[in-house]
């Protein structure tokens, strides 16, 4: 049999393939996905804005485009990101890429040579680990706590590591953990960045989904005063997932190469969406919009937590995120999380064990609650059942 490249992961390594598979049974209650709640996707005015872009833009959205991005939208996105995050840019440095994966795919490909270095908080997004694990990355992983990346430890590790090229973090809700960096943490990232003259890739999804009262903290990358920092966001999180919708900024030079990178993996972006998505932006209120996902999903959130407190045994502990879509569990005493999860399956209720979520040693009996996409009452009946698991799985 001809042989795959090193970078296909090897037969039987796709656990989480396998437990979203085994939680898709209808009777169980998962907490395993991570999809954004789909009843309040804003159908009619994005089926509006789609009509809207075949009007003004027939043929521009179904031709061949630009790999950089439909130039309406790219403004409309500076502008947003200077009014939200403090990110002072021009059109020069936004790219639209095909959802915020592709920018971690980019800046992978772009970056990593076999055995490179890559700084990663631990816990982090799965995807971003396998990504860049197909490059060939050696993870360093840098220790959390409610505070976000420790940015001590961040400084050992680049003591330790002076070829690093690139640290990969998640500033806000962060996903699997829910937690969100200080500012005073943001600032230093972007110090050290400069200091030892490596890549930041600020991954923001989750920053507009922020609960009532919350303080927003501004970007990594509004503090970067020497181009380290490279931000990347996404429309799937505040919009929809499918369209497969993202961007990333950083410096020109590197965002001429991130260009040259991603006509090589697709071309360009799809026009019509990104026509679509500008005339969304222009004819409705998107902050609107984001008020309302995020008050469903702090009900949601404060009701999960509720119940953990009320049906989880005494010792377990869960973060608390002030935004976003994620909370992260931790039951002292389990060997191993794949055994738990199984158990737990028995009884009709799933999530995703934490392993594939560290880029270096997995913590055992940590994994990963969604919230996002479940009624109040399910979370009620899921909650207590993974009460009952898990006290039979610590009593045995
Ligand atoms: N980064 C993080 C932290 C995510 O959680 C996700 C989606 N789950 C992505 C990037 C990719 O999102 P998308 O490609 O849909 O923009």
């Amino acid at each position: 049999m001809v042989e795959f490249s090193k970078r296909v992961p090897a037969d039987g390594t796709d656990a989480v393939g396998v437990i979203l598979n085994s939680a898709s049974d209808p009777n169980v209650i998962s907490f395993a996905g991570g999809l954004p709640a789909g009843e309040l996707f804003p159908i009619k005015e994005m089926e509006k804005a789609t009509d809207e872009a075949y009007e003004k833009h027939g043929e521009a959205a179904m031709q061949y485009g630009s790999a950089s991005g439909v130039v309406e939208l790219r403004k409309q996105l500076l502008k947003r990101s200077e009014e939200k995050e403090n990110i002072k840019a021009e059109l020069k440095n936004i790219m639209m890429t095909t959802g915020s994966e592709q920018a971690l795919d980019l800046m992978g490909k772009t970056f990593i040579n076999p055995g490179d270095a890559v700084l990663l908080e631990e816990p982090t997004y799965l995807c971003a680990v396998d990504v860049f694990r197909s490059y060939g990355a050696e993870f360093v992983g840098v220790e959390m706590d409610d505070n976000g990346m420790r940015t001590d430890k961040l400084e050992e590790a680049l003591k330790a590591h002076p070829e690093a090229k690139l640290i990969y973090t998640i500033p806000n809700y962060q996903n699997p953990s829910g937690r969100t960096m200080s500012l005073e943490r943001r600032k230093k990232v972007a110090e050290l960045a400069a200091k030892y003259d490596v890549y930041v890739l600020e991954d923001n999804p989750y920053g507009d989904i922020r609960f009532a009262g919350e303080e927003h903290i501004p970007s990594i990358k509004s503090f970067d005063t020497t181009d380290h920092v490279v931000y990347t966001s996404t429309f799937s999180k505040i919009l929809a997932p499918g369209f497969r919708l993202g961007w990333v900024i950083a410096n020109d030079y590197l965002i001429k190469k991130l260009t040259v990178m991603k006509q090589s993996a697709d071309l360009q972006t799809d026009n019509l969406v990104q026509y679509a998505c500008s005339a969304f932006l222009k004819n409705n209120d998107i902050d609107a919009h984001i008020k309302e996902i995020s008050k469903v999903y702090s009900e949601r959130k404060d009701r999960m937590v509720e119940d953990i407190k009320k049906y989880f045994p005494k010792g377990v502990q869960c973060t608390n995120p002030h935004g976003g879509m994620f909370l992260w569990v931790t039951v002292p005493g389990v060997e191993d999380t794949v055994e738990l999860f199984k158990q737990c399956l028995k009884h009709n209720v799933a999530f995703v064990p934490g392993d594939p979520f560290f880029g270096t040693n997995p913590v055992p009996g940590t994994f990963r609650l969604n919230y996002s996409c479940m009624p109040i009452d399910k979370i009620d009946e899921g909650i207590q059942r993974l009460g009952k698991a898990l006290q039979e799985a610590i009593e045995n």
